[in-house]
């Protein structure tokens, strides 16, 4: 573990500095971890995102799971299924899915995809948030839901 500075190019250690780039704020978060939801103003990121489309990261700048304390690594699995919960019981999602890409921001970020009930077989998994009837909304519909899933608990 490395105790450098956190970059300032860095959008991930950006939003932790500035919450106001997190849609309603962090849902989630603790010493070692935040959890948000994509924010349309995300590197890629378009004006209405998926909703549900959340993002659990440590506050640490680590580019990957390989880099996690061990520390980090039981906080950031945790918090994968503390979320995943709550998207299933009040996000109504019928499954979540999680995965870590990486390409583009090197600061950990796993995203959890919720799948909604009624998703065709084809947009299962890397397609679920393309399906054109999925939800979508921009930063107030984001918000909303993350006020819903914070006031459910941990
Ligand atoms: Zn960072």
């Amino acid at each position: 573990m490395t105790n450098e500075p956190a970059p300032t190019d860095c959008f991930v250690c950006g939003k932790h500095r500035d919450e106001s780039l997190m849609p309603g704020g962090p849902v989630w978060h603790d010493e070692l971890v935040v959890v948000s939801h994509l924010s349309p103003r995300a590197p890629g990121g378009s004006a209405a995102v998926y909703l549900g489309h959340m993002l659990v990261e440590p506050r640490r700048h680590a580019p990957g799971l390989a880099d996690l304390t061990d520390a980090e690594a039981q906080r950031v699995g945790l918090w994968c299924t503390r979320a995943a919960r709550r998207l299933r019981e009040v996000g109504g999602a019928e499954h979540v899915y999680a995965a870590v890409i990486g390409d583009n921001v090197p600061h950990l970020h796993v995203h959890l995809l919720p799948r909604y009930p009624g998703t065709p077989r084809e947009y299962w998994w890397e397609r679920v948030d393309e399906w054109p009837d999925a939800p979508r909304g921009g930063e107030s519909e984001a918000a909303a839901l993350v006020a819903r899933l914070s006031a459910a608990g941990r």
